[in-house]
């Protein structure tokens, strides 16, 4: 027997969390989220699971006590077609389910919402899937954790303290910000506390000559004091042309030697998109929209963050757009089921916010239409802190979430503020 659902929100990450506990805040009882994982991790703080921290410390959610709390269901399943014709979708697994396959099943919706978020593009270079760690989920960022604790065991153990070299691709706020936890954090000191100084060297390489092209200079300018402080080395203008096992290969034939290669520069929509032949897409793979959000030639299918590409008028792929389009949604679906056309979404640039661990955070706020806000210290990070709680405080609701902050606070002061492998 199939499913039916008023609304299916395929991906319960940035955007798609949000949206399903708005409806269900708003009385909706028929949503239905899909996520191929059981529980959500921020992604505008997987670096830090791949700087050390524990899945705790980075609040990690269950979807089914969220949608429990708030009336909507949760499936576990991953996402295998579309099928607009007979307004259902096929989903399979989850994968990662241990104790074998589940059949595939059918579910049908009045409404869609596509919400998988994207991956990040490999841009033909050869190498990258071979040799460098890339940062598409939770588990890779702990794997990246894992590979570098050995790496630092395996030099400290080896021949005196040999410092491990680290190159990170892509100066994007994903490398500088993981370039600014690994080089501040206390991890590399607790794995070998003989020796002292930094057991670190970490190259940034960026393929424009700008560092961190697109962001305000006054940003930029503030982030490369900071890391250059911590002791990275920035280096722009560097067009990576190949990955092998022990360094990177720039195209004018420099070499940096890497025992562990980050592979953070550039984005393309999920993999699946291009498996699914009933939706329109982009040469990115991302699925294209109308300015309603609605994917192109589609009534009820709405795409949202990082998976989808409004034609005319492209937002971008961050945690602050999924979740501006999952407020704008919240109010179209219902208007939408009452026969009424959906408004077209307009995104507002609320501003930058980066953290960059020891090394501080440094901020950009948009206060008025036209006026930035440059913030940095205490005040930036108190506003990227604030940033997360928003949305934990928009899963959880406010006691909850001011529960789990002071959990967090008392774990992260009695426990190791780190997980050693
Ligand atoms: C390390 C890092 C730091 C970042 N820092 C910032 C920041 O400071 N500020 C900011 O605004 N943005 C930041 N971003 C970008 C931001 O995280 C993304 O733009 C945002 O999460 C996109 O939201 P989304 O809802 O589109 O997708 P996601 O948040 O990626 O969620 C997609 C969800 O879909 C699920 N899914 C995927 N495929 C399938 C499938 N086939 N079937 C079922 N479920 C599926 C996934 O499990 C996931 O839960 C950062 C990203 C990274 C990686």
């Amino acid at each position: 027997m199939k499913q039916a659902y008023q609304t299916i929100i395929v991906g319960g990450g940035a955007g798609g969390s949000e949206l399903a506990v708005r409806l269900a805040d708003q009385g909706d009882r028929e949503v239905l989220l899909i996520d191929r994982n059981h529980s959500h991790v921020w992604k505008p703080r997987w670096h830090e699971l791949a700087a050390g921290a524990g899945r705790g410390h980075v609040n990690e959610l269950k979807y089914a006590g969220i949608a429990e709390r708030w009336g909507f269901a949760f499936q576990q399943g991953d996402l295998l077609d579309v099928l607009p014709d007979e307004n259902s979708i096929v989903v399979g697994g989850p994968q990662a389910l241990p104790g074998g396959e589940v059949e595939p099943r059918r579910l049908c919706y009045s409404q869609l919402v596509l919400a998988i978020g994207g991956v990040t593009a490999d841009m033909g270079v050869k190498g990258v899937r071979e040799h460098a760690v890339l940062l598409d989920s939770a588990d890779q960022a702990e794997a990246l954790c894992e590979r570098l604790s050995k790496q630092l065991l395996a030099n400290a153990a080896g021949d005196g303290n040999r410092p491990v070299d680290m190159v990170i691709v892509g100066s994007g706020p994903t490398g500088v910000e993981l370039a600014g936890f690994l080089a501040t954090g206390h991890q590399s000191n607790a794995l070998t506390p003989a020796a002292g100084g930094n057991t670190l060297n970490i190259v940034l390489l960026e393929a424009m000559d700008e560092f961190m092209p697109g962001t305000p200079r006054a940003v930029s300018d503030s982030v490369r004091q900071r890391l250059t402080q911590a002791g990275v080395d920035i280096v722009t203008g560097a067009k990576v042309g190949e990955i092998t096992e022990d360094a990177v290969r720039t195209g004018s034939g420099e070499r940096y030697a890497s025992q562990l290669t980050v592979w953070v520069a550039g984005q393309m929509g999920p993999p699946i998109a291009g498996k699914i032949n009933s939706l329109p897409r982009n040469g990115k793979n991302q699925w294209l929209t109308g300015r309603d959000l609605r994917a192109k030639g589609q009534d009820n299918i709405f795409v949202m963050g990082d998976c989808g590409c409004i034609e005319d008028n492209p937002a971008p792929p961050t945690a602050q757009a999924a979740s501006e389009q999952a407020e704008h949604l919240a109010q179209q679906l219902p208007r939408l089921a009452r026969g009424r056309r959906p408004r077209v979404f307009q995104y507002r640039d609320k501003g930058t916010l980066l953290s960059l661990g020891e090394a501080g955070a440094v901020g950009r706020l948009r206060v008025m239409l036209d006026d930035d806000l440059q913030i940095r210290g205490r005040l930036a990070r108190a506003a990227y802190r604030g940033v997360q709680r928003r949305h934990q405080m928009l899963l959880l609701g406010v006691t909850k979430a001011l529960l789990d902050g002071a959990s967090n606070f008392l774990e992260t002061r009695v426990g190791p503020r780190i997980k050693v492998h």
